[in-house]
């Protein structure tokens, strides 16, 4: 598991919970965690805070 618990999206080509390279900004981030649940866990916590931030309407 990485140790960063930043997430800071300065690299937007990266996966900031891994440090892949994606293929692509935006699509390339979707499929990444598409094929790891790590990176994908690391994301639906990273959105539920978000989410708990702004009282957001995130489902799922
Ligand atoms: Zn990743």
């Amino acid at each position: 598991m990485a140790t960063n618990t930043t997430t800071d999206w300065s690299d937007p080509v990266a996966c900031p919970f891994c440090g892949a390279e994606l293929t692509s900004p935006g699509a390339g981030f979707v499929d990444h965690i598409d094929d790891n649940a790590d990176c994908e866990d690391g994301f639906e916590h990273w959105r539920a805070n978000i989410a708990g931030d702004l009282a957001g309407e995130w489902t799922g």
